[in-house]
């Protein structure tokens, strides 16, 4: 399957890589929104959500990867998205959380 974030999680596809353990890779933005954001996945591929979270263990990895990042990287809070689907603003199909930190994030978002 020809997926760009599975590329990544295999390092086929350079990236800059912030953390990353068996099952969850960390990588920063190519097209960054804020001064900090960072993508995290799971190196196995989950098109949806439901198919994620369908693996509990999994779901807390990537959690608490997106969650250790906020905590390192956000000195002043962080803000932790899962766009989903067209109206949702997903791009690509492979789950990703994005840690966005290091300015003040405006709510709602667009
Ligand atoms: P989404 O719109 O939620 O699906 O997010 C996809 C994100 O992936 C966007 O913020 C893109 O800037 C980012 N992105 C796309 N290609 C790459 C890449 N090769 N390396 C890092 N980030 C990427
Ligand atoms: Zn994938």
């Amino acid at each position: 399957m020809d997926c760009l974030f599975c590329a990544i999680g295999r390092g086929d596809i350079p990236a800059t890589v912030v953390d990353q353990n068996d099952d969850v890779v960390a990588f920063r933005d190519i097209n960054p929104e804020a001064p900090v954001h960072v993508l995290v996945i799971p190196r196995q591929h989950h098109a949806t959500i439901e198919s994620l979270t369908a693996d509990a263990r999994l779901t807390a990895e990537l959690m608490s990867m997106a969650a250790k990042i906020g905590a390192s990287e956000g000195t002043n809070g962080h803000r932790i998205v899962l766009n989903t689907g067209e109206h949702g603003g997903q791009t690509v199909h492979h789950v990703h959380a994005h840690v966005l930190a290091g300015r003040n994030l405006q709510w709602p978002p667009g």
